[in-house]
């Protein structure tokens, strides 16, 4: 039997393309004679991936970095196989085995993930350097091993922990890291993420890696004036009512009206990445208007104060203001999880 499509949702992300594309002009930029590449995990910060990598393809990107083996696959619609990284590395030889079949390059973390890899045949591949993180990457006193020096290293990597604060880490790093880079034969060197571009040039090698400032997110002031808000998720208002004096709104009743409030239900809740912490200080907003949330946000549905756009009705459209600077002081939640959280449920 046919069956219909789906009516349209009542939850859509507006995604700027031209500020996404403008943000990774200025990354590349601000990256002096290194190239930017692009950090594409988590389907693109929850962006999309199919949406975000053609935009970023066409305005320069060339190099594209993902978590997992399984993201690869959305990726190769877009962009060769041979400029893909997979930063979590083959754990084995199932893992290598798709790497090589498909031209996938892996980043190697590890003497073990090195050894998987040569054992398979091995190809070129990238190499992660722990420099003092101690997350994945190999130690730098490792870099001597036999292994090591079998591997046909494209570019080698490692990253930074605290490039958004001013800390004597970076500085630390940056120098292990030349020094690391000055021990392995890699064609080409790569440190800097988003934060780190603002560091300056001495940490740009030839290649950086910015993922949260394409999307908007601003790790550093330095890059206030120049990262566009790419993001702005909008919501469909489903019912509209009048709430009377003394009666509450939502589950566990947080709040209590004093005055007939005419209150909107919006299709959007914690389910969407709107977590239950903007309840009592989100504002969404449509024009001009404030529209300050009322009670507790609930898995698919959050209500807020009508009182300044008498306008609305049902059916009628709302943002959520996903500034994401200002997003992350008001909520407390970090611009990585809100963009990472947004959930499946948008249209995009
Ligand atoms: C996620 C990631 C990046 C991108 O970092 P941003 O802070 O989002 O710019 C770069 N390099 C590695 C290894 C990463 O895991």
């Amino acid at each position: 039997m046919h069956r219909p499509d789906a009516p349209p949702p009542t939850l859509r992300l507006r995604i700027d393309e031209e500020a996404l594309a403008s943000n990774w002009r200025t990354l590349d930029r601000l990256s002096g004679s290194a190239r930017a590449g692009a950090a594409v995990k988590a389907d693109a910060y929850g962006l999309s991936a199919a949406k975000v990598i053609p935009v970023l393809r066409d305005a320069g990107a060339n190099d594209f970095f993902v978590a997992h083996w399984g993201e690869v696959g959305e990726l190769l619609d877009h962009v060769p196989a041979s400029r893909i990284s997979v930063l979590h590395g083959p754990a084995n030889a199932q893992d290598s085995a798709y790497a090589r079949a498909l031209g996938v390059r892996p980043v190697i973390n590890s003497l073990h993930q090195a050894k998987v890899w040569i054992e398979c045949g091995g190809g070129p591949c990238d190499l992660m350097i722990d420099t003092g993180m101690n997350r994945l990457g190999v130690r730098p006193e490792e870099l001597g091993d036999p292994l090591a020096g079998r591997l046909e290293i494209e570019t080698a990597l490692s990253h930074l922990a605290s490039a958004d604060e001013d800390s004597a880490l970076n500085p630390l790093q940056l120098s292990r890291a030349t020094q690391a880079f000055a021990a392995v034969s890699a064609k080409e060197r790569s440190l800097a993420n988003s934060a780190g571009i603002a560091l300056g040039k001495d940490y740009a090698f030839d290649l950086t890696r910015p993922g949260l400032a394409l999307y908007g997110g601003v790790p550093r002031g330095e890059l206030a004036g120049s990262i566009r808000q790419v993001v702005t998720p909008e919501a469909a208002i489903l019912q509209v009512r009048t709430v009377q004096p003394g009666e509450t709104i939502g589950y566990n009743a947080t709040f209590t009206a004093d005055r007939p409030v005419r209150a909107g239900i919006v299709s959007i809740g914690y389910a969407d990445g709107f977590l239950r912490c903007w309840s009592g200080k989100g504002v969404l907003r449509a024009g001009e208007a404030d529209l300050p949330l009322l009670g507790r946000v609930s898995m698919d549905m959050a209500v807020i104060d009508l009182s300044q756009a008498p306008h609305l009705r049902e059916g009628d459209w709302v943002e959520i203001p996903w500034h994401l600077p200002e997003a992350a002081a008001r909520s407390g939640l970090s611009q990585y999880e809100l963009l990472t959280t947004l959930g499946h449920r948008f249209s995009r």
